[in-house]
């Protein structure tokens, strides 16, 4: 599943520069020329990062970053601040409204595309294409193979994004709707069993190896995958 990123710019030739770099690079851009623009697309879908310009007609991005951070739907979106103004005084403020990176202008696609990734990394590991190795159990979102102390293991599209997702984000309670959400997608109408039923797949699956008790069920709560 490719990260979206919507970029929120008011420059086409930036807006452009952007989306052409960002979809090259793998990634589902979105794009919006203002803060009330982009409260639209928001209502239908929550992209996964959002590339926000300061200086916009209408609301400024650092309000528009504030409002998203102060609220709860929209909090943990991370944000990476796109500005032309260098001073230190701006970035401290980009950073106290919870952004969480700051990118100045003029800048490389190149670099810019390092940040992303590396605010996806921090943020939301099941977003990036690295590897992800836990006890032998190996997870490759390229090849889109999982192993088992090196035995290949067979895996549907919705259990290898699910594992992917319990992996990257390890010996953390994960409740149904937090599942369903990232790993099904907002707005999609889902039962919160359907996870359990998943669940009882991976594990299934996982059995010819021994990395079922990986994924643990925390009573009244959800699931976890821990390798304690
Ligand atoms: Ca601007």
């Amino acid at each position: 599943m490719s990260a979206s990123i919507l970029v929120v710019e008011d420059e086409p030739a930036i807006q452009e520069l952007l989306t052409l770099n960002l979809k090259q690079a793998g990634y589902q851009p979105l794009r919006a020329m203002s803060v009330e623009q982009a409260q639209l697309l928001m209502r239908e879908t929550q992209p996964d990062l959002i590339i926000l310009d300061w200086m916009l007609p209408g609301m400024s991005g650092i309000e528009f970053a504030r409002r998203l951070k102060s609220d709860g739907s929209s909090k943990d979106i991370p944000i990476i601040m796109l500005t032309s103004k260098g001073e230190e005084v701006d970035k401290v403020r980009g950073l106290e409204v919870g952004a969480d990176d700051y990118v100045t202008k003029p800048f490389s696609p190149r670099e810019l595309l390092a940040r992303v990734k590396a605010v996806l990394r921090r943020r939301a590991p099941q977003m990036t294409d690295d590897p992800v190795e836990v006890g032998g159990l190996r997870v490759d979102p390229i090849t889109r193979r999982v192993t088992g102390n090196g035995a290949s293991i067979d895996l549907g599209p919705t259990e290898f994004r699910l594992l992917h997702f319990l992996m990257a984000n390890p010996e953390r309670v994960h409740s149904r709707s937090n599942v369903l959400d990232k790993v099904w997608g907002d707005g999609v109408y889902v039962e919160d069993r359907t996870v359990d039923v998943h669940i009882r797949r991976l594990r299934k699956a996982l059995e010819s190896s021994g990395h079922e008790e990986l994924i643990q069920t925390v009573r009244g709560v959800g699931y976890r995958f821990s390798a304690h």
